[in-house]
């Protein structure tokens, strides 16, 4: 396994690679690596001759500086991580290179951001799709993975591809879970044993309102339903809990308004702010 600070060193590989027509599958990270970072790489393998990884805690994707100041570092951990996950190369850059100066570029995604993480993280897409762009144009890989956790972020990079005509096909992942149902991520180690019980609420929630929904009943009243047993958690302060069309980011208020629909979910749980996501009709 090479582990790399700089796009220069990529780019020497990156040349013999070519001309040895080798494919390369990319997964961006920013560390505090799990199983759910896991799949992701081990679906580049199977596709892939050549799997990057990246692990980058990108500043400028943070609307909230508490919570980029706290985000989880292992990379010790990691790195022994993705060495027993045969993972070809670890791209580590710094800071600086990656940011010599504060970017003037930013991105707006229109209607796919005007509401759920969009909504309530502003500015965090436009830094997404600035980082994932200069990723991309570093690692220039064929095919990339990401989480369907990041339901959102999906639609997003997916239309910014399809927008800079990016030559890079996106793959999207299931959500890989806890036994108990909860969604894995790198904050899900900043919570205390009691807001690990608390965080529960975000999928037992999914759940109730899928199946309650698909039983008939109307959203708005599930909603409601929902809104309550968040409240009656007093470490969960709920953000959000949507139906939405997952094409095209729409929040609905029926599952037949549109032919696909999920459920996104955000919840700070403590000071720890989670997001999940459920397909109803996929
Ligand atoms: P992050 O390190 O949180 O930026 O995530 C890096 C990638 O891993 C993103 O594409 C995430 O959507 C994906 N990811 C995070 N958590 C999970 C999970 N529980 N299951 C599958 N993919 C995930």
């Amino acid at each position: 396994m090479q582990v790399l600070k700089t796009g220069a060193e990529w780019q020497k590989i990156w040349l013999q690679s070519l001309q040895s027509q080798k494919i390369i599958g990319f997964v961006p990270t920013m560390g505090a690596l799990h199983e759910g970072h896991l799949d992701l790489i081990r679906n580049s393998k199977k596709s892939n001759d050549i799997t990057v990884v990246s692990i980058f805690v990108n500043p400028i994707q943070f609307n909230n500086q508490e919570d980029f100041d706290n985000y989880p570092s292992l990379i010790k951990e990691d790195l022994a991580l993705l060495e027993k996950e045969n993972v070809d190369v670890v791209y580590l850059p710094d800071p600086q290179s990656m940011y010599p100066e504060k970017p003037v570029l930013s991105m707006h995604f229109g209607d796919l951001e005007s509401v759920l993480e969009g909504a309530f993280r502003p500015g965090h897409f436009s830094g997404v799709g600035i980082i994932v762009s200069k990723l991309f144009n570093i690692i220039r890989p064929h095919q990339a993975f990401f989480g369907q956790k990041d339901l959102q972020q999906v639609a997003v990079i997916k239309r910014m591809v399809k927008d800079l005509s990016f030559q890079t096909e996106i793959i999207t992942v299931p959500t890989r879970r806890e036994e108990d149902g909860l969604a894995l991520s790198s904050r899900n180690l900043r919570l205390s044993k009691e807001e690990r019980d608390a965080s529960l609420i975000l999928i037992e929630s999914l759940n109730l309102a899928k199946n309650e929904l698909l039983a008939g009943k109307d959203w708005l009243a599930v909603r409601n339903q929902i809104q309550q047993k968040f409240e009656d958690e007093p470490l969960a302060n709920l953000e959000y809990f949507e139906l939405i069309n997952p094409d095209n980011f729409q929040v609905i208020e029926s599952i037949a308004q549109s032919k696909a629909s999920s459920i996104c979910v955000a919840s700070y749980i403590g000071n720890i702010r989670l997001i999940d996501n459920l397909p109803i009709i996929p």
